[in-house]
């Protein structure tokens, strides 16, 4: 539920309504607008009957909102969540954004080579995991903290922003301290205790869809975020499992223009992991543009036969920039342009 408050409404009355939704046993969220205060109710499963708020002095009406993930949907909040990073890097405004990046973090020629090139190209936000959630126990598990070090010097060398993933709650603290997003991966989208901590700690999330997450599951995910007080969600595609092997997972294109009718949230597209398959990168992210993302988020490595983590779906630099601008002429015809930073190519 969303009540809405006469634009003239005073504190007093503001206070009364909250009492009244406390007394109710639910959680007020006051959110003062420019033209009128709006007042959530959050903390109910179920519908609340809106006469208990109507007679109330101040009320203007109040709007049932009948999905689950309250804060993530479009019905509580109509207008579309702006990330702007400290680089300048906006998510999820009319300008399309680019991260690019290897799938971990190695050495430092490898970052700074990688680095260098994605700002050429366009891109604004740096990828590159420095804590690996693995499949396998005896793969290659990350630099860790010495994986971020290297990332914030990638940072001050060149100004791209950060995004690098964290796989625990101890973790979250220590990337929240030196990434711009944290990013948490699809293999962790119903770690609640992670969610909450994230929510906790104010910094902009990336939130992967899981790998066998429903839309509703994904959106409710980000909910948790959101109840902690942090607005600042990115959503990300990155490809759904299926009966069939023949890419590493389905892109699920349909998905990214739906959530774009259901929640105010930016959402992204991987389609690195989305498909696993240096070749169909570039046509997925074509796709996913046309599709309404916000942004991709594509793994590039200056050597991919050599990579310690997924060098077969890793673009080289080249194609990297190719692929960007295609998804750039993609991008022009549906009225969205690509925000590079001040002195790249
Ligand atoms: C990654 O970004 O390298 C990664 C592990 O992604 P996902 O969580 O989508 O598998
Ligand atoms: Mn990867």
């Amino acid at each position: 539920m969303l009540i809405v408050l006469q634009h003239d409404a005073t504190q007093a009355q503001i206070d009364q309504v909250c009492d009244a939704i406390t007394e109710l046993g639910f959680e007020p969220r006051t959110m003062p607008g420019g033209q009128r205060t709006a007042i959530g109710v959050v903390g109910n499963e179920g519908p609340i009957d809106a006469g208990r708020f109507h007679g109330l002095p101040g009320v203007l009406r109040a709007i049932p909102v009948t999905v689950p993930y309250k804060l993530v949907s479009l019905e509580w909040k109509p207008a579309r969540t702006v990330i702007t990073l400290d680089n300048g890097t906006r998510i999820g405004g009319e300008a399309l954004t680019i991260m690019g990046g290897p799938c971990s973090v190695e050495n430092e020629v490898q970052l700074m080579t990688t680095a260098e090139k994605v700002l050429e190209a366009g891109g604004t936000v740096l990828r590159g995991g420095a804590f690996k959630p693995r499949t396998s126990p005896y793969a290659f598990h990350g630099l860790g903290e010495e994986g971020l070090h290297l990332l914030v010097k990638a940072r001050e060398r060149f100004g791209l922003a950060i995004i690098t993933e964290a796989m625990d709650v101890e973790g979250a603290r220590l990337v929240a301290q030196h990434a711009d997003i944290v990013q948490i991966g699809a293999r962790n989208m119903q770690n609640y205790p992670l969610l909450r901590e994230v929510g906790r700690l104010g910094r902009p999330v990336m939130l992967k869809r899981g790998m066998s997450a429903t839309v509703k599951e994904w959106l409710l995910a980000a909910e948790y975020i959101l109840s902690e007080g942090n607005t600042q969600v990115i959503l990300c595609e990155r490809g759904i499992r299926s009966f069939d092997s023949s890419t590493r997972n389905v892109m699920d294109l349909g998905a990214i223009a739906h959530v774009r009718t259901l929640s105010h949230l930016p959402v992204l597209a991987d389609p690195s992991h989305a498909t696993g398959r240096r070749e169909l990168v570039t046509p997925m992210a074509r796709a996913a543009v046309a599709a309404g993302a916000d942004g991709i988020i594509v793994e590039t490595h200056p050597n991919p036969a050599h990579a310690l983590s997924d060098g077969q779906q890793a673009l080289l630099p080249e194609q990297f920039a190719e692929m960007v601008k295609q998804v750039q002429t993609i991008g022009t015809s549906i009225g969205r342009s690509i925000q590079a930073l001040r002195g790249a190519a």
